[in-house]
C-alpha cells in the first residue's frame, strides 16, 4: 500500500512539474514572441536579457565592419515605425500591427508613390492568401513591404499617392551573441546552437530558443555531469559563423552537436541527420526515438538548412543533429506570419524538450574507450589473448570468434565511438562485448575515457 501511495506521489509530482514547464515556456513565448529582432539591434539584446532570466548566460557584442573569415559584422538595424497611409492618411499597412510587414533591414524612408511605383516593393505570400511572408534584405541596401492578399487588394483599391514611412536606422553598432557554459567530468564537449534572430514567429525560431534554455536549466540542476555542454544563442549564419571565428580552436575539438530549432509545431517529428550518417548522434537520436515510441520521419543531411552550414563546414566538421517538431520548410505556416501562437502551444513545445532530455541522459550514459596502442596491431600473444581465448562467446549467434572480437573492439575503439554504437555495428550484445572489454582493460590495452 504504502509503496503504491509514493508511486502516486511520484506521478502527481511528475504531472505538475510538467504543467509549471509548460506555463513557464508559455509565459516566456508570449513575452518574447511580439520582438522584433534581426540580425542586429537592440530587440536582439532584450531578448538575451530576457533569456537570462532562465539561465545565467553570457551576452557578447561584436563591432560593425569586423571581419569574420569571408563575412563582416553589418550595420546594426533598428526600427522604430513604418506605414504605408493613403492619401487621406489612413495607415492601411502598419508595422505596430505585424513586425513582419517591413523587409527585415528595411532601409528608412519617407515618400510619396504611385500604386504602380508602389507595388514593385511589395510581397505576398505564394500559398497562403491570408498570411503575411517573412522577408529580409540583410545584404543588399534595401525595403519592402510583406502582405496579405487581401491587403494588397485593399491597398491597389485605395486612392494614391500613398505615403511610405519607414523609419529605421542603419548604424555602426554590434551584433550580441548569448553564451552558457557547464562544465563536466570529461573532455568531452557538446555544442547546443540555436539562432534568436527572426521576428514574430513562433516555431522558427522561438521555440528551439526557449527549448535550448529550459534543457540548459535542466542540464545545469544535473549533478555529475560528465559531458561538457556549450549552449550558444546567434542570429542565424553570420551569429554563427562570428562564433565559430572567436572560438575556432575551441570549437576544432568539439565533439558532436545539436541545432535545437522548430521545436513547436503541432505535427510530427523528425529529425536531420548530421553530415556523416553513420555517426553515432545519428544513432543516438533514433535509439531515442525508439525507446520513447515516438514516430518520426528522418531527413538526410542537406546542404541547406540552418547552422549546421557552419558548424560541419570543413574547418570544424562537428557532427551535428537536429531534432524537430515541424522543421523548418515543411510546414505550410513556415516564414509567415501564420507561424504564430495559434500554430505553437508551449505543451508542444514541452513535448519536443522531453525528447532532448531523454537525448542528454542516454548522452550521459554513453561509454567510450580507447584503444592504448593504436599503431599497427598489438601482439595478442604477448598478453596471453591470442588464440586461448576461445568458447564462451556462443550466445552471440554471430559469426565472430573470440579473436574477432577482441580484434574489432581494437579496431573500433578509437575514444571517438561508444561503446554502445560499436555494440550496434557489429551485432554483439554488449554484454557480451564487457567480458571481452574487461580482459583488455586488465592487459592495458584499453581505457576507459
Ligand atoms: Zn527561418
Amino acid at each position: 500500500m504504502k509503496l503504491k501511495k509514493s508511486k502516486v506521489m511520484k506521478s502527481k509530482t511528475k504531472i505538475s512539474l510538467a504543467n509549471e514547464l509548460t506555463s513557464e515556456i508559455d509565459y516566456y513565448l508570449k513575452k518574447l514572441f511580439p520582438l522584433c529582432r534581426s540580425l542586429t539591434g537592440e530587440k536582439n539584446r532584450i531578448t538575451l536579457k530576457i533569456l537570462q532570466e532562465i539561465i545565467p548566460l553570457d551576452i557578447f557584442e561584436i563591432e560593425s565592419g569586423k571581419k569574420v573569415f569571408d563575412w563582416e559584422i553589418p550595420k546594426e538595424w533598428n526600427i522604430k515605425e513604418a506605414f504605408i497611409a493613403d492619401k487621406n492618411g489612413k495607415k492601411i499597412i502598419d508595422f505596430r500591427n505585424s513586425n513582419l510587414h517591413v523587409i527585415n533591414y528595411s532601409q528608412p524612408i519617407d515618400a510619396n508613390f504611385s500604386w504602380s511605383e508602389l507595388k514593385s516593393k511589395l510581397y505576398t505570400h505564394d500559398k497562403i492568401d491570408d498570411a503575411i511572408p517573412y522577408r529580409t534584405s540583410y545584404y543588399k541596401e534595401d525595403w519592402g513591404f510583406c502582405l496579405s492578399k487581401k491587403q494588397y487588394k485593399d491597398l491597389s483599391n485605395s486612392d494614391g499617392p500613398f505615403r511610405v514611412l519607414i523609419n529605421s536606422n542603419l548604424s555602426n553598432g554590434s551584433l550580441s551573441l548569448g553564451e552558457y557554459i557547464l562544465k563536466g567530468t570529461s573532455d568531452k564537449e557538446i555544442l547546443i546552437s540555436s539562432y534568436f534572430c527572426h521576428p514574430s514567429m513562433a516555431n522558427d525560431s522561438l521555440s528551439g530558443v526557449l527549448l535550448s534554455c529550459f534543457l540548459a536549466k535542466y542540464i545545469s540542476k544535473k549533478k555529475n555531469r560528465r559531458w561538457n555542454y556549450r549552449f550558444i544563442f546567434v542570429p542565424e549564419t553570420i551569429g554563427a559563423i562570428s562564433y565559430c571565428y572567436l572560438n575556432e580552436k575551441r570549437l576544432k575539438n568539439i565533439d558532436v552537436g545539436l541545432v535545437i530549432t522548430t521545436v513547436g509545431g503541432k505535427g510530427k517529428f523528425s529529425y536531420k541527420q548530421s553530415w556523416q550518417n553513420n555517426h553515432w548522434i545519428n544513432f543516438l537520436i533514433e535509439q531515442n526515438f525508439k525507446s520513447l515510441n515516438e514516430e518520426y520521419i528522418t531527413y538526410p543531411f542537406d546542404i541547406n538548412g540552418s547552422d549546421e552550414r557552419q558548424y560541419s563546414s570543413q574547418g570544424f566538421r562537428i557532427n551535428v543533429g537536429s531534432i524537430c517538431k515541424d522543421k523548418y520548410y515543411e510546414y505550410p505556416e513556415y516564414h509567415s506570419s501564420k507561424d504564430n501562437l495559434d500554430f505553437v502551444k508551449a505543451r508542444q513545445i514541452r513535448k519536443s524538450y522531453e525528447i532532448y532530455v531523454s537525448l542528454i541522459e542516454s548522452l550521459e550514459s554513453l561509454t567510450f574507450y580507447k584503444n592504448t596502442k593504436p599503431n599497427c596491431e598489438v601482439m595478442l600473444s604477448k598478453y596471453d589473448l591470442y588464440p586461448k581465448l576461445g568458447g564462451g562467446f556462443n550466445q552471440t549467434n554471430t559469426i565472430y570468434t573470440s579473436t574477432d572480437i577482441i580484434l574489432w573492439l581494437l579496431f573500433l575503439c578509437d575514444g571517438e565511438v561508444p561503446i554502445e554504437k560499436i555494440s550496434y555495428d557489429l551485432n554483439i550484445d554488449q554484454s557480451i562485448l564487457n567480458e571481452t572489454i574487461k580482459k583488455l582493460i586488465k592487459a592495458n590495452l584499453l581505457k576507459k575515457l
